[in-house]
């Protein structure tokens, strides 16, 4: 899961502030618009203008005058009808949009589009529809083609050199970013649009999105103080609608800051703007901030009446996004009230929205990184132009400087008197191709080796019959660097972190492939693949070596890296390979991993090329297949008593495998019992061993949703279970019950009474709800790291960790955290009253023998930050 989910409450923003200031923008934008109307055509202008000064307070008034525009527009045949029909199309289009009929003003665009013609000169009118097509896209929501739409509007704009047009297009791929949780470049696009133009209409939007931004963040000041601006500019605009919108937002900002006074004085103002606007999505949310209100006073009952006018005649199973944090307060109200009928019904609620907030969240996401990704493509694409050129020019100077010789040798012979023309001229070919060498083998920037240089290199590593892998450094968030200390000096910061290397490693095995970005050509990779163990080791060093700030013009930069890694199946590395280092580094920073390895087109596919699994009996008697311990922590006796088997296949040829590569691909080969049986056994031996030594725990082992419904599978784990010594867990994803949720039952059931326990695995990630796992008989519930990952930032992600576990225990059941890796995270969740805690964080998963030797290290203690380190299979992401 990404950085996300800022405070608790999200009070009706999205829904309501968001369309009045892109009415406010487009009547303010009506200046800017020219209206050409002469003679017979006023009944058009009047029209026109109609629809432009309805559209905020009565949009289907808008509609009917844009429609008649349209009827108005006047004959085919004159010169400005094209630009009259678009025009009005375009207004229909966005009274549509304010009606909530998105779908009908997308058609009304195209219409609009066509009356121009596709290929119309840039013009105020085209960006102006170009920016409607990008605010449609963003309700559908398709964020890509949003994305695309904001950005050509930017440029056109920038062409017409209107600064109002660009702000309001930076403003909206603001809007993207914030819907993707990005939330520092979000903010850096607000900033850029206010820098660009200012004026009441834009500042208002500017200002109002860049605080829910900071409210996102936490950052409640700032919050504040650009919701105040906001709400100065509402004020002078005159609009009570506004005001109380604004102010409903301060308010709901006071009771994040804990200042119910405030908050309570803040919705007095906004209920005396507006007193008439009952029943509407904004009264309600007033209610729902009341309600928030109460809640912090400890007015249960005060709450509840709030809470029954916020939803009052709404379908709870159909709620939009922005009662997201009144379903979740509601579900706190009713819980503490004793009420769990009314607390489930909006914890579903809210289960449902925030599942769609993630999805909305994860397809914002993939949209940015696809157009960051074809920024950085296209850039790489430009140097390789620049490098082929070079090289053919450097080739001709080769033949040149070779002729030239010839010609010296020769006339030396003959005059030579004529000696010192030729010789300087043979001079100034060779400088022309050592300039045009230097410029293909060095970074203009830094003077480093390039991607070509490094190629050059791998040649000769070829010849010497070793094997290779590159690996690309990236100095995170180098983009700010630059624009903070201007291009020339970020530059320098390469060249210090490379004399840092070069102490350890040869010249020649640096270089530089992107601005900001590093390659180390390193012994290591064969058969398409990079070794795992390599990798780890050759990240740990390099950090370690980089690890001091530096100093760049004047000024201490602390410096961290992602890295991305590449292997070439032909045993060589080639520029492609750099580039797809640069890709899976590219992809590291996004994803905030440590690092991404490249997986060469092939190695799925040759994965899945069952010559793989052919091995996988082989591997298994070979003891290529493992199974490794990750203990889990008792939060309630501070004891490690179980532990989760996970199975480590290190293959000799194809290094080490992920279980998330083999695993499913041995459930679609019907080879998955095979392998689960042999887990099963390999975990009693195992355990058997745990317990000699003085630790009997139980284990949990992973059972894949296909063996629920097996029955011979099913009374073999049955037995194995009654001859364990410390008991068994299995654990089960949520998926792969509701799949098949009847048979799952049985199973669980006979399970059960052979004496294992069931633990529900990845609880979060399917569509189950609670009321469905009720029927379940399980024991436990196993939150999913992404729910545990963020826990210390997102207040929200607290909210919901929190709610689950006390519904969880409602239902009789445990619950473990996993994933936790760090102790903050795990001092949360031992607050919000989980029962489990399991992660990297803890420990990592061990050989069955080092696991001992950890419980005995760690008997009643929680582990100190020693184990944390303990080298294994970290979290690897194959681009
Ligand atoms: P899972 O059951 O959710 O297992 C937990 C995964 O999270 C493991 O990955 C573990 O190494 C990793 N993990 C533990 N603590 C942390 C942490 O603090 N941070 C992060 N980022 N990750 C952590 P692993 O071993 O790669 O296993 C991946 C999945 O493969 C497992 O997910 C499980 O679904 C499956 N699997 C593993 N072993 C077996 C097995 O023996 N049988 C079956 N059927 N599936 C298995
Ligand atoms: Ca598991
Ligand atoms: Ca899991």
């Amino acid at each position: 899961m990404r950085a996300r989910d800022g405070p608790r409450y999200r009070t009706g923003d999205v829904m309501g502030l968001v369309s009045i200031f892109a009415s406010l923008v487009l009547l303010a934008g009506q200046a800017a618009a020219t209206s050409d109307g002469r003679g017979g055509e006023e009944a058009y202008d009047a029209r026109i203008q109609d629809a432009r000064a309805s559209m905020m307070a009565d949009p289907q008034a808008a509609l009917d005058a844009a429609l008649a525009a349209y009827q108005a527009a006047g004959s085919p045949q004159s010169a400005a009808y094209r630009e009259r029909t678009a025009r009005a199309r375009w207004l229909e289009a966005e009274s549509l949009m304010r009606l909530g009929r998105s779908a009908e003003a997308a058609v009304a665009l195209e219409y609009a589009v066509e009356a121009l013609g596709v290929d119309a000169a840039p013009s105020q009118l085209r960006g102006d529809i170009v920016m409607s097509r990008a605010r449609i896209a963003m309700l559908q929501p398709d964020f890509e083609a949003a994305l695309a739409a904001f950005v050509a509007a930017r440029d056109m704009f920038q062409l017409l050199d209107s600064p109002r047009g660009e702000a309001m297009a930076l403003q909206g791929l603001g809007g993207i970013y914030t819907e993707a949780r990005q939330y520092d470049e979000a903010l850096n696009f607000y900033s850029r649009a206010m820098d660009r133009h200012r004026d009441s209409s834009l500042d208002l939007s500017a200002l109002n999105n860049r605080a829910n931004v900071y409210r996102q963040l936490n950052q409640f000041e700032d919050a504040l103080s650009d919701y105040r601006a906001a709400l100065d500019v509402a004020l002078a605009l005159n609009s009570p609608i506004l005001n109380a919108r604004i102010l409903s937002n301060i308010s709901a900002l006071h009771v994040l800051r804990g200042d119910l006074e405030e908050a309570d004085h803040a919705l007095e103002r906004a209920r005396e703007q507006a007193p008439d606007l009952a029943d509407s999505d904004w009264s309600r949310t007033m209610s729902g901030v009341e309600a928030m209100i109460a809640s912090g006073r400890g007015d249960l009952l005060g709450a509840r009446a709030a809470l029954e006018q916020t939803f009052a005649g709404l379908n709870l199973d159909a709620t939009p996004q922005p009662y997201l944090e009144f379903h979740e307060l509601a579900r706190e109200v009713f819980d503490r009230l004793g009420e769990p009928a009314a607390a489930l019904a909006h914890f579903q609620a809210f289960k449902r929205l925030d599942d769609q907030s993630r999805d909305i969240a994860a397809s914002a996401t993939s949209a940015v990184v696809a157009a960051e990704y074809n920024f950085a493509e296209q850039n790489f694409q430009l140097q390789q132009l620049r490098a082929e050129r070079l090289e053919q020019d450097v080739r001709t100077a080769a033949i040149a400087e070779r002729a030239r010789l010839t010609t010296f040798s020769g006339i030396l012979a003959l005059i030579v008197g004529l000696l010192i023309l030729a010789y300087s001229r043979y001079r100034v070919e060779r400088a022309r191709k050592l300039a045009l060498i230097d410029a293909l083998y060095r970074d203009r920037d830094t003077r480093l080796p390039t991607s070509e240089a490094l190629v050059h290199q791998v040649r000769q590593d070829k010849e010497a019959g070793r094997s290779t892998y590159a690996l690309a450094i990236k100095v995170h968030r180098y983009g700010q660097l630059q624009s903070a200390l201007g291009t020339v000096s970020a530059a320098g910061l390469l060249p210090i972190l490379s004399e840092r290397l070069w102490a350890h490693y040869r010249r020649d095995q640096i270089g530089v492939i992107a601005p900001g970005t590093l390659c180390l050509i390193l012994d290591g990779g064969h058969g398409g693949a990079v070794d795992h163990q390599t990798l780890n080791a050759d990240i740990a060093r390099i950090k370690n070596l980089l690890s001091d700030a530096v100093e760049v013009a004047g000024i201490m930069i602390d410096i961290h890296l992602t890295f991305g890694a590449a292997a070439n199946t032909a045993g060589t590395l080639s520029v492609g390979d750099f580039r797809h280092a640069l890709a899976a580094v590219t992809k590291a920073e996004q994803e905030r991993h440590l690092f991404v390895i490249h997986d060469p087109v092939g190695q799925h596919a040759s994965l899945q090329n069952l010559t793989i699994l052919s091995r996988l009996g082989s591997s298994l008697s070979s003891g290529d297949i493992k199974l490794h311990y990750q203990p889990k922590l008792n939060l309630h006796t501070g004891r490690f008593d179980s532990a989760e088997a996970l199975m480590r296949w290190t293959d000799p040829s194809h290094g080490y495998i992920s279980p998330d590569v083999y695993i499913p691909l041995c459930e679609e080969t019907g080879q998955i019992r095979k392998l689960t049986e042999w887990s099963l056994k390999q975990a009693l031996n195992d355990q058997a061993n745990f317990r000699d030594a003085g630790y009997p725990i139980a284990i949990a082992v992973n059972i894949s949703g296909a063996l629920c419904n097996d029955r011979n599978f099913v009374n073999f784990a049955a037995k194995i279970v009654k001859q364990s010594s410390g008991g068994l867990i299995f654990e089960v994803t949520e998926s792969a019950i509701m799949h098949d949720m009847e048979a799952a039952l049985e199973s669980f059931e006979t399970w059960r009474q052979s004496g294992a326990k069931i633990s529900i695995d990845d609880y979060g990630t399917g569509q189950s709800s609670l009321a469905y796992l009720k029927r379940i008989p399980a024991d436990e519930l196993k939150l999913d790291r992404a729910f545990v990952k963020d826990l210390h930032t997102q207040s929200r992600d607290r909210l919901l960790v929190k709610s689950t576990i006390d519904l969880a225990h409602h239902l009789g059941l445990k619950l473990t955290t996993e994933g936790i890796e760090d102790e903050e995270t795990l001092k949360i969740v031992r607050l919000l009253g989980a029962d489990h805690a399991q992660g990297y964080g803890l420990c990592r998963p061990v050989q069955s023998i080092n696991l001992v030797g950890f419980l005995q290290r760690h008997d009643g203690v929680v582990p100190d930050s020693a184990d944390r380190k303990a080298p294994h299979c970290p979290e690897l992401s194959i681009v």
